[in-house]
């Protein structure tokens, strides 16, 4: 049984985005119209700004409809809080495409509050509101396997928090991630900058997104349908899950990683690789896979996790 990977089958071309961001509508130091601006002269073909929603900010959810160029596109969006996790912080929810109405819920400032909406909660009623929702920065925010467990309507796990890296060193959602997989959970993996521009948080970590056409709409749609990947730098151009390895072309890299459940993994390394092939050995077990590449600067680029066909 050959199963390509969807998002290089699925019609369309790969544009490429960030999906978390601030501003100074609420602790970013660039006003909205700039931060667009940069990530348009950077290259980018769309922008989500996710400003903190919360009472404190006027639960800002940035009209950048008007930052839009030929070219470029935005999607309107929040990071959510609510909570609390089990540490007794307030969740951080990734939301985006947000109606501008969304309701807001009673995080008047980042304290708990009695009464407040759960975490949990919260997600769903931005998934029911049309948008795709992840889990944000796990590592950082000290989230526990029976915190992540409980957001059940989230899409996604963000895996690589550029701000996260850049700032404390606590990057990661990985960890979180794969042990939710193994669990049965679909989910996709973001990577994303949660740029404030106050250090070097900006143009780290970014998705491509399979689609038609670069409109929100179009973008959106891709995204809850797990079409994309993540990057820091190299692109992934098809992966290929044969029943005994799998086959990686990418722009040129030099390591080829396949993970899977538990301790299962499998690197090939070597010099300049456009196609690699990976023998899965034990992987072959996995009931998931998904793929790194790693290039020789050390920029990574991850493949969102397949379902294995037992068929
Ligand atoms: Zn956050
Ligand atoms: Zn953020």
């Amino acid at each position: 049984m050959t199963q390509h990977l969807p998002a290089f089958t699925a019609p369309g071309r790969f544009w490429r985005g960030n999906l978390h961001t601030h501003s100074t509508r609420s602790d970013g130091i660039l006003q909205p119209e700039e931060v667009c601006r940069r990530y348009r002269a950077e290259g980018y073909d769309f922008l989500a700004l996710t400003d903190h929603f919360v009472g404190q900010y006027g639960y800002p959810i940035v009209d950048t409809v008007p930052f839009r160029t030929p070219g470029f596109t935005t999607i309107l969006g929040a990071e959510l809080h609510s909570g609390p996790m089990q540490n007794g912080e307030l969740w951080h929810i990734l939301a985006v495409g947000l109606p501008a109405d969304f309701a807001p819920g009673n995080a008047l400032d980042f304290g708990v509050h009695p009464g407040m909406e759960t975490g949990p909660e919260i997600a769903a009623r931005a998934v029911a509101a049309g948008a795709f929702v992840a889990i944000a920065h796990p590592q950082w925010s000290g989230l526990t396997l029976a915190d992540a467990r409980s957001v059940t309507a989230a899409h996604a796990v963000e895996v690589y928090n550029h701000g996260c890296a850049a700032g404390c060193d606590r990057p990661d959602g990985f960890a979180i991630a794969d042990l939710l997989l193994t669990e049965g959970r679909s989910l996709s993996l973001i990577a994303t900058d949660d740029a404030h521009f106050s250090e070097p948080d900006h143009f780290g970590g970014w998705v491509m997104v399979k689609a038609t056409e670069n409109t929100p709409e179009a973008l959106l749609a891709s995204l809850k349908a797990g079409l994309f990947y993540s990057s820091q730098g190299p692109e992934l151009r098809d992966v290929t899950v044969l029943p005994d390895r799998v086959i990686v072309e990418s722009s040129a890299v030099a390591s080829v990683i396949v993970q899977g459940a538990g301790t299962a993994a499998k690197g090939v390394h070597g010099a300049s690789m456009t196609r690699t092939e990976v023998p899965l050995n034990r992987l072959a077990q996995s009931p998931w896979l998904r793929i790194t590449v790693i290039d020789a600067a050390g920029r990574r680029a991850w493949s969102n996790p397949v379902r294995r066909d037992q068929g």
